[in-house]
């Protein structure tokens, strides 16, 4: 196929399925669970040409065209299986055209996913369908924040000038990153919330506040402070986004504020407790399976979140619906009592950081019952009170259990490798693997 013929049948496709995803959502959730079913069957049949997993299968009996009752029979598929030999996950429809995802984990051994082309163009509608859903105009303007050099993922409906971009880089000024929003005239913000939120405070003690029609929150948990001072900040409503690099868009908050919808097109998902069993509506660690990647089919894969399912939505979407997302499994503290807390419990807001004296923080729990708060002092220090202070909350986030709060005063703190801003670290978590000491409580 030459370049143009291959660039007309990529927008055909993208456009057609963009249509059917935004169709498809509105379908009943028996419905979705039949389509899914039928979905699930063929997947797992092409996984069984891959080595991993055909092993596993015959390892434990299992019929590859077994749908549902071979799926809950598999083990759970971790990174550390990916790392350990990525050929073994290619399967039989593996072509030379691939688009290879590579990121290095918390751990920063590389993990690379292959996927064929198909699949990286439904994953582009997938994720347009999304941002629609949460109202973005199809030729509006959203501003993002992005490191410099980065040149960030282009499907071939963007040439075309759907969903425009405007690139601002993350280490800019952010009242030069306002001016330039507001000329450009975008109308939404897009990016993680640890950034948005300096742009909103920025915004909030300018002059003329620049109002926004959407923010939308992706990649970091969205505290419930963090989007109170989006919404006031920009005089607009604030849609969390949840996905992952391994399978793109997950799941978009419903404009109803009812939780996330689950998307059903490219993937399955599960929420599984640390036996490999469905949660009920109890937390449990995040699973997929992907049901349309031909080159690289990821069954039981564990992201390493971990989040609960929500019911039925009275908006009439029938995708299913997470009610919470607590955060990375790795980033769960552990206490001395081998009890697991979520990271939230521990999160200090922006707001309450200046009153402190601080302008940056990273919790680090280095053992059981060891944490060092390293910070950033504002221009007036950090005062003995807010230490006790702080020291009190952690203590009460830890209910009670005997642990020890160390400061540590630094000048900066550095970005992980994603662009994120880490608030807690566990190097309990990371040492341990979470599976090993049961679900979250
Ligand atoms: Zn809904």
């Amino acid at each position: 196929m030459t370049w143009l013929g291959g660039k007309i049948m990529g927008t055909l496709d993208g456009a057609w399925n963009l249509a059917r995803f935004l169709s498809e959502q509105w379908k009943g959730p028996d419905e979705l669970r039949k389509l899914q079913g039928r979905r699930l069957e063929k997947a797992l049949e092409l996984s069984y040409s891959a080595p991993f997993y055909r092993k596993k299968m015959d390892a434990a009996h299992l019929r590859p065209s077994g749908g549902m009752e071979t799926l809950q029979e598999l083990p759970v598929t971790t990174k550390d299986d990916i790392q350990r030999d990525p050929d073994s996950f290619l399967s039989s429809l593996r072509q030379e055209t691939h688009v290879s995802h590579e990121t290095t984990g918390s751990t920063g051994k590389p993990l690379r996913v292959l996927m064929d082309r198909k699949s990286a163009t439904l994953r582009t509608s997938l994720l347009f369908s999304n941002l629609f859903s949460c109202g973005i105009k199809p030729f509006s303007l959203t501003a993002k924040l992005v490191f410099k050099g980065n040149s960030g993922q282009y499907g071939a409906l963007r040439s075309y000038g759907i969903l425009p971009i405007l690139s601002l880089d993350i280490l800019d000024d952010e009242r030069k990153n306002l001016e330039i929003i507001r000329r450009a005239k975008a109308e939404a913000l897009c990016y993680y919330p640890s950034a948005t939120t300096l742009l909103a405070r920025a915004n909030l003690e300018s002059a003329k506040p620049l109002r926004l029609k959407r923010v939308l929150s992706g990649s970091e948990l969205l505290t419930p402070d963090w989007r109170k001072l989006l919404e006031e900040s920009f005089s607009c409503p604030v849609f969390d986004l949840y996905g992952c690099w391994e399978f793109g868009s997950i799941a978009f908050e419903c404009p109803e504020e009812h939780g996330l919808h689950v998307n059903t097109g490219t993937f399955f998902m599960e929420i599984l407790d640390s036996r490999g069993r469905p949660c009920g509506n109890r937390p449990g660690r995040v699973v997929m399976t992907s049901l349309s990647n031909m080159a690289m089919p990821l069954v039981r894969y564990d992201l390493g979140d971990i989040a609960t399912w929500g019911g039925q939505c009275p908006c009439g979407r029938g995708l299913p619906l997470i009610k919470s997302l607590e955060g990375r499994a790795d980033d769960m503290v552990v206490l001395p009592s081998g009890t697991l807390r979520s990271p939230l419990t521990f999160r200090f807001t922006d707001l309450e950081c200046v009153a402190k004296g601080i302008l940056m923080y990273q919790l680090v729990q280095e053992k059981e019952g060891l944490f060092v708060f390293r910070y950033v002092p504002s221009a007036i220090g950090l005062p003995e009170g807010s230490k006790k202070y702080i020291e009190k909350r952690i203590v009460i986030a830890c209910l009670g259990e005997p642990v020890v709060v160390e400061f540590e005063e630094v000048e900066e703190i550095k970005r992980n490798r994603r662009g994120k801003l880490d608030r807690l670290i566990s190097r309990v978590s990371r040492r341990r693997s979470i599976r090993a000491g049961g679900g979250p409580s």
